[in-house]
Order: C-alpha cells, then structure tokens, then sequence
C-alpha cells in the first residue's frame, strides 16, 4: 500500500515514515503543500496522511481541489490538539478521518488500516480468500490458520490483490501500489512476486487475466 505523507515538521515527517515503513507501506513524503497537491493529483495513492498547517498552500485549500478534481484516495488530517475547529473544517473539506497531535504511532497505524479496507469495501480487520487470510492489524497472512512467511514485497504484492478481491488488478497498478516515487520501477518484477506467492499458497489462488493483470477471486 503505497501512502502520501505531507508534513512540513521534520522530525515528526521522519517518525510517522518510520513507523509506516515498518508497518509495510510504501511512504512517498512531501513538506508542503503546494508540491503535496502535485503528487496528489497526478500520482496514485492508498491513503494520504495530511497536515493542514503548510507552507505554500494549507492543507485544508489541498484537500479542497483534490476533491473538487474527482480524486477520491481516504485523507487523513493531522490537526492541532483541542482544536474542534480545525478537525470540522477538515471533515467538511472532504477528510475520511483525523488526528490530533501530538498522537501514539499505533492509532496512527490503525485508523490508516481501517481507512484503506474501508476504502477497498472491507469493513473487517481480516480479509479472506478462501483457506487465505489477511489480518490487516497485525500485517500476518495465514493460511489454513498457519502463518505463511512472507517477504515486504510478496506481503504488498498480495495485500494489495486482497484489498481488492475480485478485481482484475494490472502489472502497471500494482507496480505503482508497491514502490514510491523514487524507486526504478520495473513491471517484469511484479511477475517474479506473484509466482513466489503461488509456491507459497497454490497455483490457483492467483488467477492470471492473459495480457492485463492478476485477479484474486472472491470465494
Ligand atoms: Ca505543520
């Protein structure tokens, strides 16, 4: 799952990337927003952690014109402590949650999770395929009700497929959900991952659409 961080304060920049890098997301991060609404409007995105006081452009006037423009990735805000004002404003403005600093990385983490399965039309922390579960809380994928390890990449490779059960998903979407911005992308890579999930939990989970993408079926 690939994330938009605009933040201007650094050090806290650094910790929530930290903390999410960690948690298996891919962090793209900007420090205002003139250029956070840039890559917001012309990249794609899982989520978006946005502060509302930057320099440039503030958050809320962000928020605005990406929503005016159609773009419709879950926004969480990061407002001022006790500030109602700010955290209505932002609600109004089109944010899907938010968060008052200062705040615990672990709520951070969690109302990211809900956001993005909210968003993918998952109301449950874990998500099935069959003999196939993902537990987005805990980041562990089991099958048969035994933890199957997997590396970073297979993990946002297949959490990316189940976040979206039932629909063809490209090489060239995925690509883009896996890596941020900086990364030399190449699809032919997406084709190594999903063979490796196929050894690891069955030919059939993974069904190839010829010449378009991957689609995990819902069962
Ligand atoms: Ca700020």
């Amino acid at each position: 799952m690939r994330v938009l961080l605009v933040e201007d304060e650094a050090t806290l920049a650094e910790q929530i990337a930290a903390g999410l890098e960690a948690a298996g997301f891919v962090i793209d991060r900007s420090r205002d927003g003139e250029e956070g609404h840039f890559l917001g409007d012309t990249e794609s995105y899982d989520a978006v952690i946005l502060d509302l006081g930057l320099p440039y452009l503030d958050g809320i006037t962000v928020l605005r014109r990406w929503r005016g423009a159609g773009r419709t990735m879950p926004v969480l805000i990061l407002t001022a402590r006790d500030s109602w004002h700010e955290k209505v404003e932002g609600l109004n403005a089109g944010a899907d949650d938010y968060l008052a600093k200062p705040f615990v990385m672990e709520e951070l983490l969690a109302r990211m999770r809900a956001l993005i399965r909210r968003a993918g039309g998952h109301a449950a922390a874990e998500i099935a395929c069959g003999p196939v579960v993902l537990d987005t809380r805990s980041g562990r994928v089991t099958k048969d009700g035994i933890v199957v390890p997997l590396t970073a990449q297979e993990y946002r490779v297949l959490s990316y497929l189940m976040h979206h059960l039932g629909s063809m998903v490209s090489r060239a979407e995925l690509t883009e959900h896996i890596y941020d911005q900086d990364f030399d992308r190449d699809s032919n890579t997406i084709e190594v991952f999903i063979g490796r999930l196929r050894r690891k939990f069955g030919h059939d989970l993974i069904t190839t659409v010829r010449g378009r993408g991957y689609r995990l079926e819902a069962p």
